[in-house]
């Protein structure tokens, strides 16, 4: 399996490092004496490392939409694609298994969809705040919703609680696990192993979708 080295970037380091971009191409970050014998030596022991987060940035670059709010285009709404119509009538937008949106309105629809699901996700992740909240007896001062774009929750110091929007477009699962793992900081402030043993103890299988929400991120851009 041949890899291609997209580029070599040498500095005063003392270790190669090899990085992925969001295109897709391989770069290596090594010292200033390293052989290219050497570095591509490194590069065939990491090949099926390489390969696999290729094909993952790859994939990526192929998920992300531009939205032009026509009809049949789709729309992430708790994980599920719903496919939006274009009406006639007065409603701005509106959702029943799916999108409407008003002919009129469509030079606003940006600005509707943002205001849709921050509604949305309001109620939804306030709901499941309080339900993991009771559940495991912990309390907060407030819930927050942020227009952050990857910053998907916070917890202050003052157990002050912000979420993302843009989180309700996510799996219910993948919404509890940022839920869980805010409340997690109720009890530990860093991200120590007490922390994530916390995170844990609330929610067994939170390593699942973790991993959705980094490999998915970009789906979730709005
Ligand atoms: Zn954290």
């Amino acid at each position: 399996m041949e890899i291609k080295i997209d580029k070599i970037i040498r500095s005063r380091r003392r270790t190669l490092a090899l990085q992925i971009t969001p295109d897709a191409r391989l770069i290596v970050r090594a010292p200033k004496r390293a052989s290219l014998d050497y570095i591509k030596k490194t590069v065939f022991k990491k090949r099926l490392w390489i390969k696999e987060k290729q094909k993952i940035m790859q994939k990526r670059c192929q998920d992300i939409v531009v939205r032009e709010f026509k009809e049949g285009e789709e729309f992430l709404y708790l994980g599920n694609q719903y496919r939006l119509s274009v009406v006639e009538g007065a409603r701005p937008l509106s959702f029943d298994d799916g999108f409407k949106l008003s002919d009129i309105y469509r030079n606003k629809a940006k600005e509707l969809f943002a205001d849709w699901y921050k509604k949305k996700a309001f109620e939804k992740i306030s709901e499941r705040v309080q339900w993991y909240a009771a559940l495991f007896g912990l309390s907060h001062k407030s819930i927050k919703i942020t227009d952050a774009q990857k910053r998907w929750g916070s917890c202050s110091v003052e157990d002050k609680l912000c979420f993302s929007w843009r989180l309700i477009m996510a799996p219910l699962g993948v919404i509890d696990y940022v839920v869980v793992h805010e409340l997690a900081h109720l009890k530990v402030k860093n991200h120590s192993k007490k922390f994530w043993t916390q995170v844990e103890v609330m929610m067994p299988d939170y390593k699942q979708h973790l991993k959705w929400l980094k490999n998915n991120d970009h789906l979730l851009s709005f």
